[in-house]
């Protein structure tokens, strides 16, 4: 049987979009199913954060998100019932290097259909209403089973990536354990609603308490906002509007706060889980289908934004058949610490969140401000880095910027006096060499023409990455440092013979 497309992506939300666009850029032929009826509604993944956005970038999309996008500048903090903090801080001014500093806030769905939109651009659409029933592979490929419109269907492509959420098919049929825990008692109800009554209305309000915990973010233009309010243990509730008034009124302790109807409206538990693998054979776990996280600190969708943009280069090489052995395993080597990671980092916040700590809570008053901004800061720093991956290799002292590390954006002249940005340079589908002399640098792109020279007249692209000159940088097709050394060493040859086939 031959293959009718190179990659079977089970599930539509963020996770398998991403992959969706990235594959298609590459060259590479996708299916996209989804078993629901049409796009999932919610806010759910309110905060995009930074590196997120240098991969939306990539997929020609920043500019839509953050056009559609707010900056969560204002914040009002309670503890118990008491106002406690109020602050607005302005954004970040972007710099050449680091184009995209903060994170911005969209609600999911617009996310989703962003993605979509540029899904149809690149020739493909979302199959709604296609479920994963079954899968069998083999050595040359996945033979996935499909209900759509009640019939049963066969299709077979080289690779299949389940992007199917935390009750995962994919994950269930390949027999990957997904350990951790699921905590019946922290609970929340969450739903998109209008909210009256609550000033400053651009501010995001955060009620901090005894195991409890509401926080009510505006949308951006749009007068509805996402409020997520925690839910008592043992306390029976359905999602609905009685009930979502009554838990405003209670952790607010404020009467005057008035509810429109709910849009969307959700019980949320909490899910603290990791997937024993990342890969069986031909078929792939990415997004909530390998980590199911606490939606504190906004790790969910964009650590499924990561997986995506990770495993995209490294399939299209495989396809392509220019893949060394062993190159898709670099997929679980690298995303699955960065799983966990991001994993502990929202269980902290979880907890600080719904119980400050004790001995702070007396004086949290007064050291709210440097928490919050610490939390920003630490929000910001998004990026996973692949310092010690099996793709990284640091063959001289480190600079500003190692292997492993996101590479920096910056500016570049030709000769003719035009200015071109490294990220459209990273945006190449291979690995992309930058050669650093004093004041030029040397760019190759794998399977490029010959080299471009371009100058860097006041060294800034170079001290951006803080190498010496006669040092070059190999950027993997995902926009990461793979290798660091000296342009006249024989690092590089040896480092893309490891990865790509001969
Ligand atoms: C209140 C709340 C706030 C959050 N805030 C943030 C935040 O600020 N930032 C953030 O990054 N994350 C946040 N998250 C988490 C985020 O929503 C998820 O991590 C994200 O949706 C995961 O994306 P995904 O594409 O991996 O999976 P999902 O969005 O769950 O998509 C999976 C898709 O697979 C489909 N599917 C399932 N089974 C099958 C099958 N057998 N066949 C075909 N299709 C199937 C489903 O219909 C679904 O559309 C939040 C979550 C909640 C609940």
């Amino acid at each position: 049987m031959s293959a009718e497309a190179d990659v079977l992506i089970v599930g539509a939300g963020p996770t398998g979009l991403t992959l969706a666009c990235d594959l298609l850029r590459r060259g590479v032929t996708c299916r996209i199913i989804d078993r629901s009826a049409g796009p999932q509604e919610g806010s759910r993944g309110f905060g995009v954060k930074p590196r997120t956005l240098a991969v939306f970038d990539a997929l020609d999309i920043a500019g839509t998100v953050l056009d559609a996008a707010r900056a969560d500048g204002h914040l009002r903090v309670y503890l118990g019932t008491a106002p406690i903090h109020t602050g607005r801080r302005e954004p970040t001014t972007p710099t050449v290097d680091t184009p995209y500093p903060d994170s911005v806030s969209l609600p999911q769905w617009r996310t989703e259909a962003i993605l979509r939109a540029r899904l149809a651009e690149l020739g493909e659409k979302v199959r709604f209403g296609a479920s994963l029933a079954g899968l069998d592979q083999d050595a040359d490929g996945v033979t996935a089973t499909i209900v759509a419109d009640g019939e049963e269907r066969t299709l077979r492509t080289a690779y299949l990536v389940g992007c199917d959420g935390g009750g995962s098919t994919v994950r269930k049929l390949l027999g990957i354990g997904f350990p951790g825990r699921t905590e019946e008692d922290t609970r929340a109800l969450l739903a998109d609603v209008e909210v009256r009554g609550l000033e400053p209305r651009d501010a995001v309000h955060l009620w901090l308490g005894e195991r409890r915990m509401m926080a009510v973010r505006p949308w951006p233009g749009a007068v509805t906002s996402q409020v997520v309010v925690s839910i008592a243990p043992g306390q029976a509730v359905e999602p609905s509007v009685e009930e979502l008034t009554r838990l405003v009124a209670e952790h607010s302790g404020r009467d005057d706060i008035r509810l429109g109807t709910p849009a969307w409206l959700s019980v949320w538990r909490y899910n603290l889980r990791l997937a024993d693998r990342y890969r069986a054979g031909r078929a792939f776990l990415a997004g909530d289908a390998a980590h199911g996280h606490s939606p504190f600190g906004a790790y969910g969708m964009n650590t499924g934004v990561q997986d995506a943009y990770n495993l995209g280069w490294k399939l299209a090489l495989a396809v392509q058949g220019r893949a060394a052995p062993g190159l898709l395993d670099t997929y679980e080597a690298e995303r699955r610490p960065a799983g966990k990671a991001a994993l502990d980092a929202s269980d902290r916040g979880l907890s600080s969140a719904v119980t400050p700590p004790r001995v702070l809570r007396p004086v949290l008053r007064l050291v709210i401000g440097a928490l919050l901004s610490r939390m920003r800061s630490d929000g910001r720093d998004d990026h996973p880095t692949y310092h010690d991956g099996p793709l990284s290799v640091q063959a001289i002292r480190r600079g500003r910027v190692r292997a492993g590390d996101p590479a920096p954006d910056g500016v570049l002249t030709t000769p003719r006096g035009d200015r071109i940005h490294l990220y459209d340079l990273y945006r190449a589908p291979g690995f992309t060499a930058l050669s650093f002399e004093e004041r030029r640098v040397r760019v190759e792109t794998a399977g490029g023409a010959t080299p471009d020279t371009y100058d860097d007249p006041d060294g800034a692209a170079r001290g951006a990455f803080g190498v010496r000159p006669g040092t070059t940088v190999l950027i993997r097709p995902d926009g990461y440092i793979g290798l660091v050394a000296r342009t006249s060493g024989p690092e590089r040859a040896a480092y893309l013979n490891r990865v790509l086939a001969r």
